[in-house]
């Protein structure tokens, strides 16, 4: 692997260590991802109407893993807000 991308992986570690570990950060992706459910069950609404739903709230507690990263760079601009969000150079 290139050592740019092993840099680019260990940003997305350092990124992840601090969500995990920072309350202000750990709040606004845990606030994302409870939005992302409530989209991804509007819009099963909207393809269902009132029939039975396939995978209703109860079902849908978590963001699956292959979406997290698309949850955290929607809200990418607001972590970097964090006071203590980690310096890092991208060679
Ligand atoms: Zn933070």
């Amino acid at each position: 692997m290139s050592r740019s991308a092993n840099a680019l992986l260990g940003y997305m570690v350092l990124t992840s260590e601090h969500i995990r570990d920072c309350s202000r950060c750990n709040a606004i992706l845990e606030h994302a991802c409870e939005a992302w459910i409530d989209e991804v069950i509007e819009a099963r609404m909207r393809a269902f109407g009132e029939r039975p739903q396939p995978m209703g709230r109860e079902h849908l507690t978590f963001v699956p893993p292959s979406h997290v990263w698309s949850v955290i760079g929607e809200i990418f601009p607001e972590l970097m807000k964090c006071e203590r969000w980690p310096k890092l150079t991208i060679p």
